[in-house]
């Protein structure tokens, strides 16, 4: 139930971050979820995979290999109305000043969302958080 309850109030708040002006100018080339290439990281926070772990199916988390993310399959995400807050908040043409303005209010967010169910705040990147999922896979 806990679970659940964390997934929502995550799902909820991504909706808060799609109705922020942060210059949309992604194209969704879906170059920058190949990590390794861009010399990029991606961080989620343990609620965020909470959630997506609730949406997907924990049968359909996925190791992160050769710095590619899992989810990224002929250019496009195939987790699109799941993924985390950083590949919303996330424009390589963008702002940096807002896009930081934005993912600080949905660190925040995060850790107050933690607080209230009662889930320990945790920040990593997307590899460490990936595998640490598959871990806990029965
Ligand atoms: S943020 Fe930039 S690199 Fe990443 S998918 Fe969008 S256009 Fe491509
Ligand atoms: S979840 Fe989707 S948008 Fe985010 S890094 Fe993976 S493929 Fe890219």
């Amino acid at each position: 139930m806990k679970n659940s309850e964390v997934s929502k109030a995550v799902e909820e708040f991504y909706e808060w971050i799609e109705s922020q002006e942060i210059d949309h100018t992604c194209t969704g080339c879906g170059d920058c979820c190949n990590f390794t290439e861009y010399d990029h990281l991606l961080f989620v926070t343990g609620v965020e995979l909470t959630h997506f772990t609730e949406a997907i199916g924990t049968e359909n988390i996925k190791p992160m290999q050769n710095g590619i993310c899992p989810y990224m399959a002929g250019g496009k995400c195939t987790v699109y109305e799941n993924r985390f807050a950083g590949c919303r908040i996330f424009q390589c043409k963008g702002s940096d000043e807002k896009q930081g303005e934005v993912m600080e209010k949905a660190l925040r967010k995060f850790k107050d969302i933690g607080e209230k169910f009662g889930v320990d705040y945790s920040y990593m990147d997307l590899a460490r958080g990936l595998a640490g999922l598959k871990s806990h896979d029965g």
